[in-house]
């Protein structure tokens, strides 16, 4: 058994991430969700990461069983590696930094300077400018980073974008509409047009995973 802890803001993000990750990596793993306080950025993001590790510390779960998921969208920072600014941001958007280096500092500063090193596998996932944007680019195939909207100047923004594909979908619940974007989404493909998808996926092919418990290979496609 795996166990994957997600550190988000609800459990449409759980559901994505969960899914995703089973995609890229061909493993199952149990959910353990870790919530986030709803706009608590990097601050929420560290605290609940140290409760990761102690519940992974006091549950019976082997540690090299354990991998984490540490999600939070970019919104307007400066997006990693390059780190350049949008122009024409809104002063509350100009002094933020690098998400993706905050996190990884984190990371770095609990569980070592190495990746390779660490005792608990772990990817962050710093979707530029949000989650929505990686479903916008598996849904549509046309689309690229650079031509989804950043500011809300009378154009659709992110979230009504998506919500017009879930609303044409038909589909019950949006749990569902998540599950048919993940297997929708061609990791490969998504990766040449999202540079933020890519250093998320990059991150899961270095885990060491146990070759005893893959999925079913049909799933990774
Ligand atoms: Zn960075």
């Amino acid at each position: 058994m795996s166990w994957l802890y997600v550190i988000s803001e609800d459990d449409i993000d759980d559901c994505y991430f969960l899914g995703i990750t089973q995609k890229i990596s061909g493993h199952s793993f149990t959910l353990m969700p870790q919530r986030l306080r709803k706009n608590g950025g990097i601050s929420a993001a560290k605290k609940a990461f140290y409760r990761v590790q102690t519940q992974i510390k006091w549950m019976k779960q082997k540690v090299e069983d354990c991998f984490f998921v540490m999600a939070i969208d970019n919104d307007r920072a400066p997006a990693h590696p390059e780190h350049s600014r949008i122009p024409g941001l809104p002063p509350q958007d100009q002094k933020k930094e690098c998400r993706f280096c905050e996190l990884e500092r984190e990371a770095m500063r609990n569980l070592g300077p190495r990746r390779t090193e660490w005792n608990i596998g772990g990817a962050i996932a710093i979707p530029v400018q949000m989650l929505e944007s990686w479903l916008l680019l598996s849904l549509d195939s046309s689309l690229t980073d650079d031509t989804l909207p950043i500011f809300p100047d009378g154009c659709k923004q992110l979230k009504d974008l998506f919500r017009d594909f879930y609303n044409q979908s038909g589909l019950p619940s949006k749990k569902e509409f998540i599950e048919k974007c993940i297997d929708q989404t061609n990791i490969e493909n998504l990766q040449s047009r999202s540079a933020s998808f890519k250093q998320f996926v990059d991150q899961i092919y270095e885990w060491n995973l146990n070759p005893n418990q893959p999925i079913d290979p049909a799933y990774r496609s």
